[in-house]
Formats: structure tokens, sequence, C-alpha cells
């Protein structure tokens, strides 16, 4: 009736008014439009393996250039995306122009892709038989494929969790567990679920040069989770001394601005060649404390 539709039409006003909806609302309908009009393109991170210096993966990293906004941060779109389901779309697209871009240089190489995936996607039915299908038609290796998950999936439906990751054992495709130290830090997810790789935080990373007491932290985090037998990685490395700090732990790997920020696929090759020449040179100096 009309008193309800009127009253309806207000609070959609209401809402309107709000700003930030608004410009999420037209965020939604612009990751429509950019999915469609190629707006979207990767970048990616290396990740050094610090004892056999070498580069051992590269991480996907969304990018979207807007016509009017110019680049914008995943961290404001990739929430919208997840919240409006077209992060189901947009990260088919992410993991499948991934597998495209990299599969000559990681073969060439011997190293492997890293694709973040979310939990919207993850919690929908076809994501399996999707990444199936995308390996199957690039034709990538799946062992060299690893998911990047962020631990608040885990506290997710557990039968759901498990049916996915066992999908993936089953492939051959590795999982990590993003953002350690941001969050819970669940030990008992790592062991449970059988994590491959443990990604550090880089809020935990930065805490480092602030005090002893956290250093101690970090260095008992890492012994536990070599002893649960998981690869640990080390995010937001951008200083040299968060470098010396991990050559002293029995951290396995570390990403980072120090290494490379992430960059457009053409210039990896070049950083993955380098790479190695510029960390040992750069090891050879120790900071002015020590
Ligand atoms: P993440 O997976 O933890 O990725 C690492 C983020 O840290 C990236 O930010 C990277 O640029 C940044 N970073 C790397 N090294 C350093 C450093 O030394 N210092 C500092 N301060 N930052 C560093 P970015 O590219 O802005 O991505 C933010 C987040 O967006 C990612 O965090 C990831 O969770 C999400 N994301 C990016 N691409 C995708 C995607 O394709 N799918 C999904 N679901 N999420 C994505
Ligand atoms: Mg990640
Ligand atoms: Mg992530
Ligand atoms: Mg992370």
């Amino acid at each position: 009736n009309a008193k309800a539709a009127g009253k309806r039409k207000i609070s959609i006003y209401s809402h309107l008014n709000d700003e930030v909806t608004l410009k999420r609302f037209t965020l939604v309908r612009d990751i429509q439009q950019a999915i469609a009009g190629k707006q979207f393109y990767l970048e990616y991170q290396p990740r050094y393996d610090i004892k056999n210096q070498r580069v051992t993966c590269v991480e996907a990293l969304l990018r979207w250039k807007h016509p009017s906004w110019g680049i914008v941060p995943p961290g404001e779109f990739i929430p919208i995306a997840e919240e409006s389901g077209l992060i189901v779309e947009l990260g088919k697209w992410a993991l499948q122009t991934a597998c495209r871009e990299i599969k000559p240089l990681a073969e060439a190489w011997d190293f492997n892709l890293s694709v973040n995936v979310s939990v919207v996607q993850i919690m929908n039915q076809e994501f399996v038989a999707t990444i199936k299908q995308i390996l199957e038609a690039e034709r990538f290796d799946p062992r060299r494929l690893e998911l990047e998950i962020t631990e608040s999936a885990l506290y997710n439906s557990e039968e759901k969790m498990r049916y996915f990751l066992d999908e993936l054992k089953g492939l051959g495709i590795q999982v990590s567990l993003d953002d350690f130290g941001a969050g819970y830090s669940s030990l008992s997810f790592i062991q449970k679920y059988a994590i491959d790789t443990v990604k550090l935080d880089k809020t935990f990373v930065n805490t480092l040069t602030v005090n002893d007491r956290n250093a101690k932290i970090f260095s008992s985090i890492v012994s536990l989770l070599k002893s649960l037998e998981t690869n640990v990685v080390a995010e937001g490395i951008e200083t040299i001394e968060h470098y010396h700090f991990l050559t002293k732990n029995e951290c396995d790997e570390a990403q980072g601005y120090l290494f490379s920020r992430p960059i457009p696929v053409h210039q990896l090759i070049e950083m993955v060649v380098e790479l190695p020449h510029i960390c040992r040179i750069s090891s050879a100096y120790r900071p002015a404390s020590e």
C-alpha cells in the first residue's frame, strides 16, 4: 500500500543521504563495470628464501585503476566486493589471470604463485570446481599454486572449511595462513587443518625494533610454528635490521619492501634474477647496533 511504499522510499532516501552508503553504492556499480571494462590488473610481490637465497614464490595482489579516482587500494574495494558477492567473479578473474601471467616464469625459474582468497569465495559451492577448471584451462601445475586465507576464515563452518582444504590437498595445492599475529593467532587451527605456510603479519614485524621483549615473543612464535612443521614467512620486512633479525631466527622466508614492492609482471624476472645478489651484498653490512 501507499503508506508502506512511502515509508520505504523515505528509508532509501535517508540511506542515500548517508555519504558512506552512497559511496559504497557507487563502488558496487563501479566494480561491476570495472570487471567488464578491464580496469583491474595484478601486481606481484616476491617472497625470498633466507637460507637458500632465492625467490620461492610471488604473491598476486589486485589493483584497480579507476577512471576518475585513479588507483584504488584493495583495502578499500575488497571488503565491498565481499559484501556484495562480486568477489566471486573478481577472485576468479584474479586467479585465472595470475596463473596465465606467471606460468612461464614459474616454470622457467622454479617458483610458486600465491593468490589471496576471500572466505566468501571459499563458502561458495562452486569454488573448488572453478579452481580445477582454471588450472586445467591454463595448464598450471597445482603444486605450484598456494592459496592464502586469513585466520578469520577458519572460524567459519568447520565442515565447509574441512571440505575445501581436503579438496585442495587432493589437488596438490598448498594453503597459507595470511596475517597471522593480527588476530587470534590460534596455533590449534594450524595443527587441525595442517596448514602448509604461516605468514606473520606486518604489524607483528613492525614491533620488532620497538623493544627486546617483542623480539623474544616473535622468536618464540617462530619456534612454535617450526615445531608444528609449518613453513614460516615474515611479511612487511622493510629494513635491513628486520632482515638481520630474521637471519637469527628459524624464519624460512621474508617478504617486504626491503626486497621488492609489488611490481608488474614484466619487471618480475629482473627481480628474481637480481634479488639474491642484492641480498648477498646487503647481508655483508651489519647494523651499527651490532
Ligand atoms: P595481504 O595478503 O596481507 O598482502 C600484503 C599487503 O602488504 C599488500 O598490500 C602489500 O602491498 C603490502 N606490503 C608488502 N610488503 C610491505 C612492506 O614491507 N611494508 C608495508 N607497509 N606493506 C607491505 P595491498 O596490495 O594493499 O593489499 C592489501 C590486502 O588486500 C592484501 O593483504 C589482501 O588481503 C587483499 N588482497 C589483495 N589482492 C587480493 C585478491 O586478489 N583477492 C583477495 N581476496 N584479497 C586481496
Ligand atoms: Mg596475502
Ligand atoms: Mg591476504
Ligand atoms: Mg598479509
